[in-house]
């Protein structure tokens, strides 16, 4: 059985405002936009942010001032289970071990009930269990794919290798440069839940994914166009939860 974190709530509309402004204090001290100051008057008005922008200077993006603690991996299961997050950058934390190296017989020893990680790193790692390469105890809860402009989009065939390699549901979460999560995806599988502490997400008039980051951790982007498309909507989700939801996400760049 797999249980919620009760993590996601619908947020006010002065509480989104809060968010907002926050994050345009945040964007108004790192050294793009403090050219562009005039930009930033109000996020209403704040222009699109290229991609190439950001991607040729992140540090012109970054805040220098910001206190930046490694975040904690967000789990769609429950604490009590043991979880092998692939990839530096995570905390750790009782039932959380971080393998920032590839390290499979320390992995075997470890024996997770959950794997978390970047994209790539469960790739590799599921078409090691296939082909037989690497042997794992079974996982008895979950998988959790990082995907996002750091680590790219699913591509179709990916759950199926999963599923064939752990036989555990997978989990997409959508993070952002600072490995915030920004999306995950729930128990029911209809989409990813915006994680509105940290994002707010739009669809510009040609169908960009835009991203202001509420976070307001590492680095500070507004309507920054993604190379994504999704659907965003609100409603009930089959899991229970309503709030904002990318569905079909995609990439488009
Ligand atoms: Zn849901």
């Amino acid at each position: 059985m797999i249980q919620w974190r009760p993590f996601r709530q619908v947020d006010s509309e002065q509480l989104r405002q809060r968010r907002l402004e926050r994050a345009l204090r945040a964007a108004r001290e790192v050294p793009y936009y403090q050219t562009r100051l005039s930009q930033l008057n109000s996020w209403a008005d704040a222009p699109r942010l290229p991609l190439d922008h950001f991607l040729s200077d992140p540090a012109a993006f970054y805040r220098h001032s910001a206190e930046k603690r490694s975040p904690v991996v967000k789990l769609p299961v429950a604490d009590a289970c043991r979880v092998a997050v692939l990839g530096a950058g995570f905390e750790e934390s009782g039932p959380v071990r971080v393998f920032r190296y590839d390290s499979p017989q320390e992995l075997a020893e470890y024996g997770p009930d959950a794997i978390a990680g970047p994209m790539d790193r469960i790739r590799k790692t599921a078409l090691d269990v296939r082909a037989g390469r690497l042997k794992l105890p079974a996982l008895e809860r979950a998988v959790v794919v990082f995907t996002g402009l750091r680590d790219g989009m699913l591509e179709p065939g990916d759950r199926e290798l999963f599923w064939q390699a752990f036989r555990v549901p997978v989990y997409e979460q959508l993070q952002g440069f600072h490995r915030e999560a920004l999306a995950t995806e729930c128990d029911a599988h209809e989409g990813l839940h915006v994680e509105t502490s940290n994002a707010l997400f739009e669809l510009d008039s040609e169908e960009h994914l835009l991203l202001t980051g509420l976070a307001c951790s590492a680095y500070a982007v507004v309507r920054l166009v993604t190379g994504f498309s999704a659907r965003v909507e609100e409603g009930l989700c089959g899991c229970g939860w309503t709030g904002p939801r990318l569905l079909g996400l995609r990439s488009i760049a």
